[in-house]
């Protein structure tokens, strides 16, 4: 089992959506996904047949209003729930294939999570939370001490290497929650409303952080999102609405009428 979750980590490291050596095009597969949720006589179909491929090293943002489905998305794709139908391909893995260490290997190497809250450990400083996941991944001390090092000076936090996240900004705590996704340099992101805690202007920096990342590093970039700052930087948005896919469209296509787009964003 160990050979399924090692091949699902060799395929899925670097930018190249082309397929070379053997490389899918396709890093996620999701395939008729629903979920409902049971709240005693109540059940809510959060998604209502879902399907959605998404290439590698892509910046793809998933839209749409507070309660479309969104997070529930980004939690099938991410193995963090699973659904009552439909399938998730992870670099051509079938997700519910794998047993529950498979499916930490996997959420460990292979993909970077980034919540709203930012998610941070309080009584560890910025250079030990961006450390963590490598000493999950079982690599040595020194190693992941540079790495994490390494990861905050490119996300501009070189100089709050000491500092613990109640003595750093919300944009701060942000930047280290995306030095901390890197840190096993997943093959994708997965980023849950990254801006919905932030001002207008920090929540602009760390998309920008996040587009820089996704053509730097080539990591690919899963957004879910209500904030139409996230359309300037994807390749590809895919508007959600009542747990359905209502339309995909190309950021070039976006251009031609992102002028009439007013602030929604406000309304969720
Ligand atoms: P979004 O992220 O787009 O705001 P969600 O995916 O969180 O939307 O929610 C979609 C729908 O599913 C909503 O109606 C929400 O109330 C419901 N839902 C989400 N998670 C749960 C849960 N754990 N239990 C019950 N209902 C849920
Ligand atoms: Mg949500």
């Amino acid at each position: 089992m160990a050979v399924i979750a090692e091949d699902v980590v060799a395929a899925g490291n670097g930018a190249n959506n082309k397929k070379p050596g053997g490389q899918t095009e396709y890093v996620v597969r999701a395939k008729d996904l629903v979920k409902e949720f049971q709240m005693g006589q109540e059940t809510t179909r959060a998604l209502n047949g879902v399907s959605l491929d998404i290439k590698r090293g892509e910046y793809l943002s998933i839209m749409g209003p507070s309660g479309s489905g969104k997070s529930t998305f980004f939690n099938m794709i991410g193995g963090l729930d699973k659904p009552n139908n439909g399938s998730v391909f992870i670099n051509d893995v079938d997700m519910a294939q794998l047993d529950a260490q498979e499916l930490a290997f996997l959420r460990c190497h292979t993909i970077g999570y980034i919540f709203q809250s930012f998610n941070l450990i309080p009584v560890m400083t910025a250079l030990e939370n961006v450390q963590l996941p490598t000493i999950f991944a079982g690599k040595p001390s020194e190693d992941g001490t540079a790495r994490a090092m390494e990861l905050l000076e490119i996300v501009g936090l070189g100089h709050r290497l000491h500092h613990k996240p109640s003595e750093l900004s919300g944009g701060q705590q942000q930047r280290v929650a995306i030095a901390r996704s890197l840190a096993n340099n997943p093959s994708i992101v997965l980023a849950d409303e990254p801006t919905g805690n932030l001002d207008l202007k920090t929540g602009t920096e760390i998309i920008a952080l996040l587009r820089k990342l996704n053509k730097e590093q080539g990591v690919t970039i899963i957004s879910a999102t209500h904030d139409h700052k996230m359309v300037d930087v994807s390749d590809r948005v895919v508007w959600i609405r009542d747990g359905r896919v209502d339309k995909i469209e190309l950021r070039e296509d976006i251009d031609l009428h992102i002028g009439s787009m007013g602030n929604e964003e406000d309304e969720a």
